[in-house]
Parts: structure tokens; sequence; C-alpha cells
């Protein structure tokens, strides 16, 4: 620790004098007291609690970002991303960010100003996309439901034939609805169209079975702190041939350099060019953490993830139901194992419950997220989460809220 004593310097129009402070603004209170980031089983939609060896991994000794090993857990990563994605595409990395970041990476990079996209918005995901879109000039065109409903391959395929898009955005696993989304077909009938698909499996990657690659998927990305339990922070993502011919044959450069994929994939060793080039520093910490978690789930086998998240989901679903509580997504098959949504039960107020499960429980549920705000709680069980001890304790904490919270005040 270094001290520099206040009384050491003051600066003037012409300088520093020494003898008197230059510094007016005091140290913060906090330095003087420990970090405090208290234990807290989060049950929500994510992030999800981190397990011993990806937090370790996280805590490791800091190497450069430009190193040869770096590289190579890099290349390790890259590795765990294709099998997490189930894709052979070179054109795969991890974007230094969360879920956003890859989200506006595949739009900036994909998407030229005054392209047509159309974005199907069944919960908050879409909207999103839809924002981001319309900020960088893209014209927008979107397929709507109210949160939680789902698009037939019959309805997409007429709003492709419609609006012409280059690109075409579905949520796989709507985490603000607790839907997942079918994929089946939907990759042919925009490659029929000459449009690109896109999917978002931020919260549905490694819970519910996705393959890129047989599915026709051209951009896929995920998040690093949901079933994939590393930290926030780190966001993977792959394009196909298709979806590289598109970018890397563009008139204009896209709007972001940060997100720019020819940048990137320099970066990531994926262009076929001998040198890697800096273009920005990673959080190599985040990726030593990702790189444990994706090993993780490849040693766990993705068909066995699948199967018991769906396991655990269905023993929580039925522990609902007992308690009397309602689904919101009524047909079982488009349920989202990972995350669980619950309509607000009459007679409760929605946020004293969610108080009452952290106060006394130390549980993070949530509730709604943009249009289903007020509409539904949600909880998630994911990966390291995911096990029928986590979700019985869920159940007993919703319990003892719905002994203790009913509303005289309603
Ligand atoms: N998509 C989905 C389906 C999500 O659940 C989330 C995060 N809740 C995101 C995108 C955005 O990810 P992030 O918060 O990591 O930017």
């Amino acid at each position: 620790m270094f001290s520099v004593p206040l009384e050491s310097a003051r600066s003037t129009k012409h300088g520093v004098h020494r003898g008197m402070s230059s510094v007016t603004i005091p140290p913060p209170a906090f330095c003087h007291r420990p970090l405090e980031a208290p234990f807290r089983y989060l049950f929500g939609p994510g992030p999800s609690n981190v397990p011993p060896r990806v937090l370790a991994a996280g805590g490791r000794p800091i190497i450069g970002h430009m190193h040869s090993e770096m590289f190579g857990i890099m290349n390790d990563i890259k590795k765990g991303i294709q099998y997490a994605f189930q894709t052979s595409n070179n054109m795969t990395l991890a974007m230094s960010g969360s879920g956003h970041t890859a989200m506006e990476c595949a739009l900036f990079n994909i998407v030229e100003p005054g392209e047509s996209v159309l974005v199907a918005i069944n919960g908050i995901w879409g909207e999103r996309v839809a924002e981001i879109a319309e900020r960088m000039g893209a014209k927008v065109h979107t397929l709507v439901k109210t949160p939680g409903g789902h698009f037939t391959n019959a309805e997409i395929e007429q709003a492709l034939a419609k609006h012409k898009p280059v690109l075409f955005f579905l949520t796989h696993g709507e985490s603000s609805a607790g839907l997942v989304h079918p994929v089946d077909g939907i990759g042919d009938i925009c490659h029929k169209y000459n449009c690109l698909l896109l999917v978002d499996s931020v919260a549905s990657l490694g819970a519910a079975p996705l393959l890129m690659d047989q599915q026709n998927i051209d951009i896929l990305y995920t998040g690093s702190q949901k079933a994939l339990n590393a930290p926030p922070g780190t966001a993977p993502i792959s394009f196909s041939e298709r979806a590289c011919h598109k970018m890397f044959n563009r008139k204009t450069k896209p709007v972001s350099y940060l997100l720019d994929m020819t940048n990137l994939s320099n970066y990531w060793g994926n262009d076929g060019k001998p040198e890697r080039i800096y273009h920005h520093t990673g959080p190599v910490s985040g990726f030593f953490a990702l790189r444990e978690s994706l090993a993780i789930l490849a040693e766990t086998g993705l068909e066995n993830s699948w199967k018991h998240h769906t396991e655990v989901a269905e023993y929580f679903w039925k522990g609902l139901e007992d308690l009397g509580l309602k689904l919101f997504i009524k047909d079982k098959d488009l349920r989202l194992p990972s995350v669980t949504t619950i309509a607000i039960p009459e007679g409760y107020n929605w946020k004293e419950l969610l108080a009452y499960i952290m106060k006394h429980h130390r549980i993070e549920f949530t509730g709604g997220l943009g249009p289903s705000v007020g509409m539904l709680l949600r909880i998630g069980l994911m990966g390291y989460n995911c096990n029928k001890a986590n979700a019985a304790m869920a159940l007993a904490a919703l319990e003892d809220a719905l002994k203790q919270c009913r509303m005289s005040k309603a």
C-alpha cells in the first residue's frame, strides 16, 4: 500500500507546491472496510452459483492476454464452445462481455444500415434485439406474441416471404417467460428466403437440446453465467460459413470497432493469418473460468446435462403444483427446464414474496422482466444449482413464504 501524506503537495495555477496536498477528494470510507459479498442461493434466471473448480480457475494468477499459453486456453474455449453448440464452425469464439455483447456483435456484423431484419418477440429478448437493430439503422419488422407465446413455422415463413429480411432472430430460451422455443425446420425456411437465422441460447444452453449445425442455425450465442456456471462477463458465439460470407463481404464497416469480427476473428486465431495482432485486452480471469465451465459441461456430456435439467425441472414443477401454484407455461414440452415461471398466486404481492424469501432463506428468485413484469415469478435451477436438493429447498422457501405473506392488504 502506498500512502501519500495529505499535506505533502498543493496544486496552484503554477503547478504543485510541496508541503500541501493537491488531493481535494478524500479517500472513500469503504477502503477501511473488508469486501463483503454474502453467500446467496442464486435461484433466479442468472447469474447462477459458480462451482469451486470454476471459481478457483478465475482466481489463478493472470497471464498476458497475448501469451502463447493464453492462446492455448482460447483454443480450448473454442473447442469447448464447438462441443456445447454442436458445431464445426471455425468462426467460434467468446466475446469479452455479457450476453448483450454477443447480441450486439451478431447484429452489428451481419446487418448493414438500411437492411431488413425480422425479430420474433415473445418476451424481453426480442424487444431488446429489435431496439439494437433499430439503433444501428436496420429496417426492423417484428412478429409479436404475448410473453410465453410461440411461433409456428408457417407464421415465420409468411413473415419471411413478406419482409425479405437478411436476418431472423429467435430466442431459444425466453427467460422472461420461461419458454423453450422449437427450432426444428426454421433454419431451412430462413435459407429458402436467403435469410440468416440468429438464435439466442443465453438461458437454455446446456439445459435444453440445441444442435447448431443440424438445426441450420447461422449465428448462435450464449452467456457464461447461466447453465455454464461461470461468472458473468464472457459470451460464446459462433458464425456459420453462410454468416461469415455475409459479414466479411460488407459494403460498410460495422458501427463498433470493439465488436468488429474482422478484428475479433484475428484475436481468436480464426482468420488463418500467422500472427495475432492486439485488438483489446480480453478478460483473462473470465476466460480461465469459462474454459473450466465448458470442460465441466463436456465431461458431463450434453445429453446427460439436458436429461438432468429435465428431470429436476419435472420434480420441481410437480412440487409447485402440489403447493397449489400455477405454472405460467401450460404445455410441458414448451417449458424451459432451466428457468421455471409461475403465475403470481392470487392474494399475494410478488415483491413481498421475493423479499421474504431473500431475507429468511437467503434465496434469490425474481419477478418478471420487460413485458412479463407483474405476471410471474421466475425460479432458475441451472447447471451446478440444478439438483433435487436445491429444488426441495426452493419449494420449502416458497411454502413458508406462502404461509407468511398472504395479503390482508391486497
Ligand atoms: N438473452 C437471454 C435469453 C437472457 O436470459 C439474458 C440474460 N438474462 C440475455 C440475453 C442477456 O445477457 P446478459 O445479461 O449477460 O447481457
